[in-house]
């Protein structure tokens, strides 16, 4: 009989305005399916996914919390917050707005969450931009460069992803975990 064990559990938390895909991460990481369209009334509230991170011999059990469609009602609590260690917050590259909000959503985690929290923003959708995909492209209204930018000003990490496609949804929760063990590891 064969048991898995892991050596931390982390917890994550997925911010950032409504329909920018938090939900479409967090099904695309736990279960590797994309829905065109979910049901905005059956927002996922959590999931969980075992990830191994390279170099380090370490398997990690990450259990991820969504903001499950209370976002719109600026209502998150703070147990929400309560006991994370890593936090995604993400924005739709097509969506200035939903850019522009992050800041706002940055200083509330900062408000409730604990000081040394790994936060990762996260460019959702990147292949709605992309030429070669069915439908016209959209245009995209977020650079790389500025997000990359603000990130590096605020102390986040940054990469750009897609639900959809699944490109580096698992590496986001890859590298903000790799950041919180190095924290750990120092003590931190
Ligand atoms: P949430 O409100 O932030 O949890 O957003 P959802 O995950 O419910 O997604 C909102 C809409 O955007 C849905 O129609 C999703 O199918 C769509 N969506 C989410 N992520 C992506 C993505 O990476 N690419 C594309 N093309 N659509 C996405």
């Amino acid at each position: 009989m064969s048991s898995i064990t892991w050596h931390y559990v982390l917890k994550f938390i997925i911010t950032g305005d409504a329909a920018v895909g938090k939900s479409s991460l967090l099904i695309r990481l736990t279960d590797q399916r994309f829905l065109t369209n979910p049901d905005p009334t059956l927002g996922v509230e959590f999931g969980s996914k075992l990830i191994s991170i390279p170099d380090d011999d370490k398997i990690v059990k990450l259990q991820c919390w969504d903001t499950a469609g209370t976002e719109s009602f600026r209502s998150i609590t703070r147990s929400y917050y309560r006991g994370a260690a890593g936090c995604l917050l993400v924005y739709d590259v097509t969506n200035r707005k939903s850019f522009a909000n992050t800041r706002s959503w940055l200083a509330d985690v900062r408000e409730h969450a604990d000081p040394h929290l790994t936060c990762i923003l996260v460019g959702n959708k990147v292949d709605l931009c992309d030429e070669a995909q069915d439908s016209p492209p959209k245009p995209r209204q977020v650079t790389t460069e500025e997000a990359a930018e603000f990130a590096q000003q605020e102390g986040l990490l940054f990469v750009e992803a897609s639900a959809k496609s699944g490109v580096n949804v698992e590496a986001a929760f890859v590298e903000a975990t790799k950041d919180i063990l190095n924290k750990i590891k120092n003590g931190v």
